[in-house]
């Protein structure tokens, strides 16, 4: 007798972000499956959802920076700014839960504990911390990448008796800095962003910087309502444009030079240009070997340190902050307003976290190797367990014994992204092997979503209850994603891409750098061959 405590659906989606809230979208709205979502926190958002430190807002800019699914939406939603907010983001994600009603199937405040999936009967089992029991044919896993916040392991830090926060589990009423002395760890994106806005309100603000890494200037500013209209007049053609690009972004033209086609004097103008337009695309669109050739990245690389040597005033900072342990680009490239300008300020230091570790949290502040530090305030800019960590969270496993956990355990594994070999009926949204977060993230959603729907809906037609990507299929994409990797530059950053800011993390690099183009050209192909590399399957005999 089936047992009445346990909830049954087509689909469950773990997560309540941009994809989590899409999938619903596409499952349930235009495919009419039964689905519910998950999410840990009291609202749905994700990325936007938690991450609400001072200056907090996207990189990529608004108007591209949105869903495409709906006409009628990108027509009526207005962008104050070129780069929104995070309140308006935020805001922007709760608008389109309500217009396409997603929110009645998010239960909120609710973690996915363990899945289950079952290979007599080709169902999933989920858990829960609030203990539902749901079962479902198909788990889609929208868990984010950027959503496993890392505080590192200080000795102390529960002996401190000012307050701490990290940037990625910031307060829903957010905090006032102002009069305090406070000190953030960490100049990744989330620190870059948020310094200058600290330093307007702190008394005296301590920036610990392990690693120097690049910033641009974003060149923000009030939305220009003739180039928005323009740019709604072409959104479809946009959409369609961005599709054929490596980062899902229209609008930059590809560049046809290398950085030694031209003098010394037209490349340093190229930069300027670029340098006065502002934002990160744009620059790495200055010549196209910039990150395949580490003789042109260092052209690029060395324009911007003298950039900084140029506004910083402390010659000693200014070299501090001027990064030289990676190539521009191969680590994600932070967009700024002010930032290297705020260490000019009397209020700011920069302390050298790399010769100088941190030792301890004390009671009343800090301890490095040298000196102790006092402060009301601490904010750790640490970042993420990325793109593993979510998942790796969740026990997961099958009843014929495996264990993601334990697949992954020397990195991760997967073909396309969207699929592990070993776990079938569990489709990734962007994740590891995939080009999500080197893209535009929004349209990497909307692609991967688009080509889970569109397979469910073959299986269906087709009377297939089980898919499943073949291990052979899986070790030549992962070669693939390693050897188009092997090509770059990428390899040489110690980054998040690499697991490098978790220690113990196995140094595996987890995007694929061949561009979303070629991607998503592949993921049409292999759906066009009847999902070559997957086998489908039916308890049935399926229909021929
Ligand atoms: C500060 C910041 C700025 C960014 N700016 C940009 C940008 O400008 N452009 C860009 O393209 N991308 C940007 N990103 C990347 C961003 O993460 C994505 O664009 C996008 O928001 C990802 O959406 P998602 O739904 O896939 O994941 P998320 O937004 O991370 O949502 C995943 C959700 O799943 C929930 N979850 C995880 N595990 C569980 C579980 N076991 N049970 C229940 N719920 C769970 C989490 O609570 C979270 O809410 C940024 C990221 C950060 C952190």
């Amino acid at each position: 007798m089936p047992d009445a405590s346990v909830r049954e659906f087509d689909a469950v989606i773990v997560g309540g972000g941009l994809a989590g809230l899409y999938a619903i979208h596409r499952l349930r709205n235009r495919m009419g499956l039964k689905v519910r979502a998950f999410e840990a926190g009291s609202g749905v958002g994700g990325t936007w959802f938690w991450n609400r430190y001072p200056g907090a807002r996207c990189d990529v800019e608004s108007l591209e920076y949105s869903y495409s699914f709906s006409d009628e939406l990108q027509q009526e939603w207005q962008w104050p700014e070129r780069y929104g907010t995070q309140p308006e983001i935020l805001r922007y994600i709760n608008h389109v839960a309500d217009r396409f009603d997603l929110r009645r199937d998010v239960q909120l405040n609710t973690r996915v504990t363990s899945a289950l999936f079952d290979s007599q009967t080709n169902l999933w089992t989920l858990r829960t911390d609030k203990g539902d029991v749901v079962r479902a044919r198909y788990c889609i896993m929208a868990a984010g990448n950027l959503s496993t916040p890392r505080v590192p392991d200080f000795k102390g830090l529960q002996d401190f008796r000012g307050k701490w926060y990290h940037t990625g589990l910031w307060p829903t009423n957010g905090v006032d800095f102002t009069g305090l002395h406070v000190g953030v760890i960490g100049t990744g994106s989330s620190g870059v962003q948020m310094i200058p806005v600290i330093a307007r309100q702190a008394k005296h603000l301590h920036v610990f910087q392990r690693t120097a890494n690049f910033s641009l200037p974003a060149r923000n500013a009030a939305m220009d309502h003739d180039r928005e209209r323009r740019h709604k007049a072409e959104y479809p053609a946009r959409r369609a444009a961005a599709y054929d690009t490596p980062f899902a972004i229209a609008g930059y033209p590809k560049p046809d030079k290398a950085a030694f086609d031209v003098s010394e004097a037209e490349r340093n103008a190229a930069y300027e240009a670029k340098w006065q337009e502002g934002g990160s695309i744009s620059f790495l669109y200055a010549f196209k070997d910039l990150l395949v050739n580490k003789a042109a990245n260092d052209t690029a690389s060395e324009f911007v340190r003298n950039k900084i040597r140029g506004i910083v005033k402390d010659p000693r900072t200014a070299e501090l902050l001027a990064p030289k342990d990676h190539p521009i680009g191969t680590k994600r490239l932070c967009l700024d307003t002010g930032y290297y300008e705020t260490y000019n300020r009397d209020n700011v230091t920069l302390v050298d976290a790399r010769s100088d570790p941190i030792a301890e949290i004390t009671a009343t502040g800090l301890r490095t190797g040298k000196q102790a530090y006092e402060f009301d305030a601490i904010v750790f800019a640490t970042g993420f367990d990325a793109m593993t960590g979510a998942l790796r969270e969740i026990d997961i496993r099958t009843t014929d014994g495996a264990s993601l956990d334990k697949t992954w355990a020397g990195g991760p594994l997967t073909y396309l992204g969207l699929m592990v070999a070993g776990f079938p009926n569990m489709f990734v949204i962007t994740g590891p092997g995939s080009p999500g977060v080197k893209t535009q993230m929004i349209a990497s959603i909307e692609q991967h979503t688009n080509w889970i729907a569109d397979c469910l809906a073959h299986m269906a037609a087709k009377g297939y209850d089980r898919i499943e990507s073949s291990e052979r299929a899986q070790t030549e994409w992962v070669a693939h994603v390693n050897a188009v990797a092997d090509s770059t530059l990428y390899p040489l950053a110690n980054s998040w891409y690499m697991g490098a800011n978790i220690p113990g993390k196995p140094r595996v690099f987890m995007p694929y750098v061949g561009g979303f183009d070629r991607y998503s050209r592949r993921c049409d192909q292999v759906a066009g061959k009847g999902y070559e590399g997957f086998t489908l399957s039916a308890r049935q005999p399926a229909m021929a």
